[in-house]
């Protein structure tokens, strides 16, 4: 997931800790290293630069050269600072869906990861939380992506609703709301339609969903490997539509790990999940700590 930056942090900060004594100098080189590295890693300027500063106040103000392990101490402050600029406020995977039927609105563009997201946390949902919980596809212009999550629910045997030719999303999202009403549902996910990019129609239908379901969450899936486009993305959904958290799929791949380590500081959203692959099961909580811990490898 951070292979390169890790790589190069590791680089810059063995040095570091081979030296022994260090100077002002050494310290300043190796975060101006830092720094380049971050960028590199697809993190936005501004970011790197506010997360470099608050890295050499504190290991100004900590008298860093004067200790006897500095190169360590100065490791354990990036480390701090990592989980500064990653964490959001509460837990990210504790999900708000007292008073059932709670809707969560899934939001993103297509091909994101937006459907098989909606079953990982369905199947997490139901397996970890024992929830019982329904799914229903608000795509109508994609059949396909419709049948798609009618095949996942069936595959993690979690129900969705049923299918209506002609239906218009506000209408499907009543209807997916009566049903788990009525049905003694305690969460129902509503997984909106996704395009290639953020469009006027993209939004005002996001918009009448939000409206009629009053989301409990309103999570944005992302796909990960997109980097700083990811970032902007999520300004662009927080703006319009409000999102209470990010879904940062294919953390699987070799993308540069920017967009993981910009998105809280750039957008003020938390990540909240990260997706590691294919598999209903591939989805973990973001956790900054165990975050931090894999950059620094
Ligand atoms: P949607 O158009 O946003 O609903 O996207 P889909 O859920 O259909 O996903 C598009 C493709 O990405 C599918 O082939 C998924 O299996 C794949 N995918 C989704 N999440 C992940 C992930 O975290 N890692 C990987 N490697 N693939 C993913």
């Amino acid at each position: 997931m951070f292979e390169n930056l890790s790589e190069r942090l590791s680089g810059v900060f063995d040095r570091l800790t081979k030296q022994g004594a260090l100077s002002e100098e050494d310290v300043k080189t190796a975060l101006r290293e830092v720094r380049v590295a971050l960028l590199e890693a697809d993190v936005s300027l501004p970011v790197a630069r506010d997360f470099v500063k608050a890295v050499q106040d504190k290991a100004t103000g900590q008298a860093v050269t004067k200790s006897v392990t500095p190169g360590q101490q100065v490791v354990k402050i990036v480390h701090d600072a990592l989980v500064d600029t990653l964490r959001g406020e509460g837990d990210p995977g504790a999900l708000k869906i007292d008073n059932p039927p709670a809707p969560i609105l899934m939001v993103g563009l297509q091909g994101s990861g937006k459907t098989t997201t909606t079953a990982k946390l369905a199947k997490r949902l139901k397996e970890r939380d024992g929830k019982r919980v329904l799914m229903a596809s608000l795509d109508t212009n994609r059949p396909a992506a419709m049948e798609q999550l009618a095949i996942l629910g069936n595959q993690i045997g979690v129900d969705t609703l049923p299918i209506v030719k002609g239906e218009d999303p506000v209408a499907i999202a009543k209807r997916a709301k009566t049903q788990a009403s009525l049905g003694g549902y305690d969460v129902y996910m509503l997984d909106t339609a996704g395009r290639l990019h953020i469009d006027q129609e993209l939004i005002a239908q996001a918009a009448a969903v939000r409206d009629v379901a009053n989301p409990r969450e309103t999570l944005l899936v992302v796909d990960g490997l997109t980097g700083q486009d990811a970032v902007n993305v999520a300004t662009e959904f927080d703006a319009k539509i409000g999102v209470t958290g990010v879904v940062l799929t294919r953390m699987d791949g070799d993308g540069r790990g920017g967009a993981a380590l910009s998105m809280r500081a750039v957008t003020g959203k938390p990540i909240r999940f990260v997706g590691l692959g294919e598999k209903m099961d591939a989805i973990e909580t973001f956790e900054p700590d165990r975050i931090a811990g894999r950059i620094l490898g």
